[in-house]
Parts: structure tokens; sequence; C-alpha cells
């Protein structure tokens, strides 16, 4: 079954049902607490906490999200991507725990004939809250789930919340055994590569402060009503009808590693282990990419824009590492268009603005690459023949300081060459360079240094969906 249809059938299900479909909303909201989008209900969010009245009792929609938290996952797990579509349907105060589990039963199980997704019912496992009863007696009473296929498990895995202070509640999770091939028995609480998680059904009933209920913080409050918000993974079910081995082989994704191939003369169905996470990385950051343009983020050096710098960067070093040399990007981002633009219209009208972007994005990067790579190269070396395996802090920051090599990029190139890099001499030295740079704004009396504290948050903490509380990864759950 194509994405789209897989699109189409959940936006019908819960249309059949009498929700409102509602379009995606950008991947960029004013919405001080996140990055990007990266969940369905997000533009939902005055609804559940009563600061707006919701316009409709229950919605559907197929929400564009980004999670930069699982970056380093893609590639290397299954069904991690940095981009991807979350079918959701909601109740605002409308039906709560057993309307939801029961529509997404019927959904799933359904058979492909008669308009649902046809998953074999004896293959599907779930997950509830640990001490959510209810939610567990609806799975094994109404719907007739066995109590062995019924896991229970702490917050950190079904707790969702969002924002500070903001909703959540506790989560049922739906997974789908793919087979012992895959990994070992027990279920999702032993294995989440086998057993795959499709679809998330949050009980959205609390309001949390400073710290989260994930970590087993009490929840501050009730929300005025109880509310449904699920979030089912679209390329995630793509992976499983269409029997492909992952999120990168579906059929809006695979097209852009079918042209590397092209590109590269490497082979992706028969290659080296390295070389598919190199497709795959390719595959899922220059989509992502593409649609962070479509919503108006440019490449930059802080915040949105440079995640979307360091994806493209990602993209055009992984596909040197399979030896093209040329540019790459305005071709692959071509690509993507011709995937996604039937669901989203926005790529196509705005292709010439989103080409140009990376076409200058790109011509800056090998730019740097040429000059920055040599003097990579003979640290790598120096290092070496001194017998030690890392790099030195001051070459990384020589690099980052003339050469405009991020640190993610020195750090990536380094582990190549089978070094790592003393991480702890380089912050040193961008810490002193820092406090030298104040001094200096101070004594012309300039504030302004925010934009790089803000910079240097990122780089400290990693790439992270939500700013300032480290616990609020949403996509830790
Ligand atoms: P996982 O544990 O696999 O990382 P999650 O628990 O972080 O997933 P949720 O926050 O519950 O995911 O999001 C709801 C649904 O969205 C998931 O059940 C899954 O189907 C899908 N999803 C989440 N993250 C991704 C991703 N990075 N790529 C593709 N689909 C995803
Ligand atoms: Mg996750
Ligand atoms: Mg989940
Ligand atoms: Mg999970």
């Amino acid at each position: 079954m194509q994405t789209h249809e897989i699109r189409r059938r959940f936006l019908a299900h819960f249309e059949d049902a009498g929700h409102t479909p509602v379009p995606s909303a950008s991947l960029i909201l004013d919405d001080p607490t996140l990055l990007f989008v990266n969940a369905g209900m997000v533009q939902f969010k005055p609804y559940f906490l009563g600061e707006a009245p919701p316009p409709w009792a229950t919605a559907t929609s197929v929400q564009k999200c980004v999670r930069t938290g699982d970056i380093e996952n893609v590639g290397h797990t299954t069904r991690h991507n940095t981009f991807f579509q979350m079918a959701g349907n909601f109740s605002f105060g409308d039906y709560f725990k057993e309307g939801a589990i029961r529509h997404a039963w019927a959904l799933i199980t359904r058979s492909q004939d008669d308009g649902g997704y046809g998953f074999d019912p004896e293959r599907i496992w779930v997950t509830v809250y640990e001490n959510d009863d209810e939610a567990e007696r609806i799975w094994h009473e109404v719907i007739g789930l066995p109590a062995e296929r019924i896991q229970r498990r702490d917050g950190r895995d079904n707790y969702w919340d969002m924002g500070i202070p903001g909703p959540g509640g506790p989560c049922s999770e739906i997974y789908y055994d793919r087979g012992p091939e895959y990994g070992v028995e027990g279920g999702p609480v032993a294995d989440e590569d086998r057993y795959l998680e499709i679809w998330n059904l949050v009980f959205m009933q609390d309001v949390r402060g400073e710290q989260s209920p994930k970590y087993g913080a009490a929840p501050i409050g009730e929300l005025p009503q109880k509310n449904i918000d699920t979030g089912l993974g679209v390329e995630r079910v793509a992976f499983l009808l269409q029997g492909v081995d992952n999120v990168y082989e579906t059929d809006l994704v695979r097209p852009v590693i079918d042209r590397v191939v092209e590109l590269s003369g490497h082979s992706y169905d028969d290659g080296t282990p390295e070389d598919g996470v190199r497709f795959r990385v390719i595959a899922d950051h220059v989509r992502t990419g593409t649609m962070l343009i479509g919503d108006g983020v440019v490449p930059g050096n802080e915040g949105r824009g440079y995640v979307l710098r360091r994806l493209l960067r990602r993209v055009v070093r992984n596909a040197r590492l399979l030896g093209i040399t040329d540019p790459v990007l305005v071709d692959l981002v071509g690509i993507v268009r011709d995937a996604m633009s039937p669901s989203y219209p926005e790529i196509a009208t705005s292709y010439e603005r989103i080409a140009a972007v990376v076409r200058r994005e790109e011509e800056a990067f090998l730019a740097t690459l040429a000059t920055g790579s040599r003097i990579f190269e003979s640290a790598v070396a120096e290092t070496k023949a001194g017998g030690s395996d890392v790099l030195p802090g001051s070459s990384a920051f020589a690099l980052h300081d003339t050469y405009g090599f991020p640190i993610d990029l020195t750090l990536e190139m380094a582990s190549e060459a089978g070094l790592s890099v003393d991480e702890g001499a380089f912050r040193e030295l961008m810490d002193e360079q820092r406090a030298r740079a104040k001094a200096d704004a101070a004594a012309r009396k300039h504030g302004g240094a925010d934009a790089t504290a803000y910079r240097e948050i990122l780089e400290r903490s990693g790439l992270t969906d939500f700013l300032g509380y480290a616990d609020q990864r949403a996509d830790a759950s």
C-alpha cells in the first residue's frame, strides 16, 4: 500500500466517524518551547489547555513532523526519520480511552479490501502506563487482546507531555511483531526492533509543571476536560505494508536512494553496511531539508537554520563518502519534490526557491571543505604519527575558528578516520573565546551575546527538539 493511500485511509476512517479533517500545520509554529513541530497535537495545544475553545469536538490530521533528537538514529535503526508524517485523531472532551482504543483497533485490523490496514491481530502487542488499569481492561475485555500481549511500562515510555506548563497524560502504544527473524521474543519491552511501534494513543488529562511525570513527578493539575491525542507513524505503516526493511525504503523515500545509486555507482542492495547507512542518511536528510526550506527555514548558524545547515552538510558529506564529488543537492531535491508534492503541493510551487537555497549552501560548504579538509588531514596525520588516537582540542578549535568547520563535522570526520576528539579542551578554548568576545562587547557597550549563547546551548547539549529543559525530549516516549 502506497504512503498516499495510508494517509487517505486514515483520514477517511476518522472522517466517517465524524472527525473534522484539519490540514497539517507548518513545521514552524510560534511556540517558544519548540524548535520544530514534532507531533500532531502541537497545533491543538491551546484547545487541550483550555486557552481557546476547540472549534470541533473531534478532529483528524496528518501532520508534518521533524525530530532532530532522532538524527543519530537515522540510517542505523529501521524506524527513525528526521522528517515523518504523523497521522492523528483528536478528541477535545468528546470520547476518551475506550473510543480511542476501539478506533485504532478497527483501522489497523480491518481488512485492506474493507478500507483498513489489514494487520494480523495475532501480531499486535500493546503497552499501557504502569498504573493504567483502565486501559489494560479495555484492551483485554473490550478488544479481546490476550493479557500476555499487554505490557506495562513506566513514564519514560508511556507518559507523553509537552511544554511547561503543558498538557500531558498516560499513553498506550501499539506495536506490530515483525517476526522471530527480526529479534528476540518478549514483546516491545524486550525488543523494539522486532516489535515495531506504530501508534501512540495519549490520554490527555493532566497539566505538567517544571518536572515531568515522565520521570515520576506528580502532575500539577488536571486539564479542563479529558482528551485524546494520538499519533500513528505513516512511514512506519508504509514500511510494514510495503514489505521493505525500514522506513527509508518506502515509496516516498527510496527514490532518493535509487538516484544516489545511479550517481555514485555504489550498490545499495548488495553494498557494504557502511554504505547502507550513508544512502539512508542522505535519503532521510535531503527530504527533511526540502520540507524545512519549504516551510521557510534558511541555513544559518543558529537555531533552526543551524539544524537545516547540519542536515544538508551531512547529505553532502555522505555523498562524498560514496564517491560523489559533484554537487548533488539540487538533483536530489528534485527527486524529493516528485515524491512529496502530491501530498505537499507547496514543495512543487516553492521548488525554484528551495533549489536556489540548497545550491548556495552546497557551494559554500564545498568551499569550506576544500580548504578545511587539508588542515584536517594534516592534523589527523600528525596525531597518528604521535601515536595518539585523540585529535587535540586546539586542532578542532582552529578548524572551527579559521575554516568554519562546526564541531559536529570535525567529530564525524575524526570518527571516520578512527580518532576521537578532545572535546573538553575544545570547549575550554571556545569558552575562552566567548569570554573575550563578551569582554570586548562590554567594552564597546554592546550587550548582544544572546545569539552565541543560544548556539552554545545547541552545541553543548546536541540538537534537541525542545529548548531549555533537559527532560523535554518529546521523542523519548
Ligand atoms: P520510538 O520509541 O520508536 O522512537 P516514539 O515513542 O518516540 O517512537 P511517539 O512520540 O510516541 O514516538 O510518536 C508517535 C508515533 O510517531 C510513533 O508511534 C511512531 O509511529 C511515529 N514516530 C515517532 N518518531 C518517529 C520517527 N523518528 N520517524 C518515523 N516515525 C516516528
Ligand atoms: Mg522516539
Ligand atoms: Mg511512542
Ligand atoms: Mg516509543
